[in-house]
């Protein structure tokens, strides 16, 4: 085969297993042209070894990739064509960093091949983009993290040709600032190429920001797979509602009652969370269930001082953390072991130890399975 194919990047049924560990099970995913995938899970869910059997670094025990409806177990990785930013970056040593960045752009089968000006301007061009073109004749031993991490990203930004980019985790040792202002760049690019594009990251936020769409990968599996909108509003699981949101959603674990007294939420502790009669409703179906976990938004949650009109007739709590934001605050109040974490304005005048009123609001409210941990329609 001469030339790398290219289109769609479809995964049947992929598994791949070190050992005793199943890092990645039943993966199915199509990614097209032009769109980024983010795939978002904690430490060891498996994206590196998502990517590196994209590469062709790795086989796949079972399934089927394909990339432009040909075969990859056909298509030795040297053949594959594929920009990969690897979280080791895997700088060479020996050169510097223009010319690590160039590396690809020099390999034996790049097409179309560039002449010397135009491969020379384009890496400075990179290399300027990421803020690192005054370091272009530095060895990477002379660099930071970031530094190095910036060159292993332009290193996959000049291959425009490539059939497939992956980036590794490509931002996550950049200072909030340039993580800031690198996603978009990044994702603009990547959009403009005509390839498909995943994007790795531990952080829930980023791969909603830079997703077209994103894959929420836990112990191998997807777990998730939707719209970054989609998992933002419903998370399918536990598990996906605990790694998205700023501050994730509140989970409070517990078993319906509705006995004495107003319906509450008891937790394995015995804290009840009393359920106002507008979110008792729904809920109350489930009452006598073996166990459900409720997950409140932050939006969900809110606290009012004593003094203010309502607050005398509802549940009492006691202000736990503040964490102040500038224009808003993160506050916080304990029922049982869980916290419930509300976002207020940042003048919102709480003190921690402070008695308030908790107010629940039905919208941003969910119910998850205990057993399973999936969502409850
Ligand atoms: P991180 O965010 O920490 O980089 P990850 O999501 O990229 O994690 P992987 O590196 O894909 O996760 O690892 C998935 C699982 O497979 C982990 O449990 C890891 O320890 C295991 N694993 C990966 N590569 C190997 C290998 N070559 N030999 C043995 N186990 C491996």
């Amino acid at each position: 085969m001469s030339d790398a194919p290219s289109g769609r990047l479809v995964l049947e049924g992929v598994a791949k297993r070190f050992g005793a560990i199943q890092a990645l099970d039943e993966v199915a995913l199509a990614i097209e042209p032009g769109e980024v995938l983010a795939v978002t899970g904690p430490s060891g869910a498996g994206k590196t070894t998502l990517c590196r059997l994209i590469a062709g670094l790795e086989r796949p025990d079972r399934g089927r990739l394909t990339l432009g409806g040909a075969d990859l177990a056909q298509v030795p990785a040297r053949r594959r064509r594929v920009a990969y930013l690897f979280e080791s970056y895997a700088l060479f040593p020996h050169l510097s960093v223009f010319e690590n960045a160039a590396s690809p752009l020099r390999a034996p089968g790049q097409l179309p091949p560039l002449g010397a000006g135009e491969l020379s301007e384009r890496v400075q061009q990179a290399l300027d983009l990421l803020g690192i073109g005054h370091l272009a004749g530095r060895l990477p031993a002379e660099l930071s993290g970031g530094q190095k991490q910036r060159v292993a990203l332009a290193r996959a930004l000049v291959q425009e040709g490539a059939t497939a980019t992956l980036l590794d985790e490509p931002i996550s040792h950049l200072d909030a600032k340039l993580r800031h202002r690198l996603r978009g760049e990044i994702k603009r690019r990547l959009a403009a190429r005509p390839a498909p594009a995943i994007w790795s990251t531990p952080d829930g936020l980023e791969a909603l920001s830079v997703g077209d769409r994103v894959a929420v990968l836990i112990d191998g599996r997807i777990e998730q797979l939707a719209t970054p909108q989609e998992i933002w509003e419903r998370p399918a699981s536990v598990r996906v509602a605990r790694l998205i949101g700023d501050p994730p959603m509140s989970l409070v674990e517990g078993r319906v009652a509705q006995g004495e007294g107003p319906p509450a939420l008891v937790t394995g502790e015995g804290a009840r969370l009393p359920l106002q009669p507008s979110l008792a409703a729904g809920l109350l179906q489930l009452a006598g269930r073996e166990a459900v976990t409720l997950g409140l938004k932050p939006r969900a949650i809110r606290f009012l001082p004593l003094g203010e009109a309502g607050a005398g007739s509802l549940p009492q709590v006691e202000i736990y953390t503040v964490e102040p934001f500038g224009k808003h605050a993160i506050v916080s109040a304990r029922i049982g072991a869980a916290l419930l974490r509300a976002k207020t304005a940042g003048n919102c005048g709480l003190a921690v130890g402070q008695r308030v009123g908790l107010q629940l609001e039905s919208d941003g409210l969910m119910v998850f399975d205990g057993r399973s941990g999936r969502a409850i329609e």
